[in-house]
């Protein structure tokens, strides 16, 4: 096995132990590997070892390399900008970042336009980080309302990137309180609104996401190794 083979084997075994103590079932939780600065050629070897489900987090690169790796999904996990909807609609199997109504209303207009409809996330902003990308928790809610009005967009979960922190326990609540505003979203049972995904979880703090309610990790550096870039 190689060396980028057995640290993905590593990662879902971790994944798995993690469901397990949370009570849940470790095939119920997709791995999405965050594929930013790696080479295509790495990328295949990690698809032949059996990841199906890819993020990137700029436009640019997502494609780049989207045409020449296919039979997975692609996940669009940074901010996406309303004037590069078009690059990446048809290419993107779902949208982690919807952090704005202006962005809402760009990609209804596209996708309507072409005939299509995406699946998106909305991007969380728990710790109210400056630098961060996402929206408020209060301000989730409201912001869904206005989205039920948009057909062409498919509600499907939540996501947050937590504060960096050394220690994953601390940003703990973080999780517990997305995992929270999804059952309150889900309490309101809106037309067309399915809560199916939590995207939260990263290198540093995925177990710990997985134990507080996450279905979706996104994992870079433990599955590639630390970015040169
Ligand atoms: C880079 C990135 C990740 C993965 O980070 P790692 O710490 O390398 O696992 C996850 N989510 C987003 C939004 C990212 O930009």
């Amino acid at each position: 096995m190689s060396e980028l083979a057995k640290r993905l084997a590593q990662v879902r075994e971790r994944i798995a132990a993690a469901a397990k103590r949370a009570g849940r079932r470790p095939e119920d939780i997709t791995l999405v590997g965050v594929t930013k600065t790696v080479p295509v050629e790495i990328i295949q070897e990690a698809v032949a070892a059996g990841l199906r489900d890819l993020g990137e987090n700029r436009v640019q690169e997502l494609v780049a390399k989207e045409p020449l790796i296919k039979g997975v999904n692609w996940h669009m996990i940074g901010h996406l900008q309303r004037n590069k909807v078009k690059q990446v609609l048809g290419k993107i199997s779902l949208l982690h970042s919807l952090d704005s109504l202006a962005l809402a209303r760009e990609l209804e207009k596209r996708a309507e336009a072409e005939g299509k409809s995406l699946e998106v996330l909305i991007e969380v902003n728990v710790g109210g980080e400056e630098t961060k990308f996402g929206l408020p928790p209060a301000a989730v809610i409201p912001f869904i309302k206005e989205i039920t009005n948009f057909p062409a967009l498919k509600l499907r979960g939540l996501m947050t990137v937590a504060p960096l922190v050394d220690d994953p326990e601390k940003v703990r609540p973080v999780f517990r309180r997305m995992a929270a505003l999804k059952r309150e979203v889900e309490a309101l049972k809106l037309p067309g609104v399915e809560m199916r995904y939590l995207s939260m979880g990263m290198t540093n703090d995925f177990e710990v996401a997985i134990e507080e309610g996450a279905n979706m990790v996104r994992i870079g550096t433990a599955i590639f190794g630390p970015r040169l870039l």
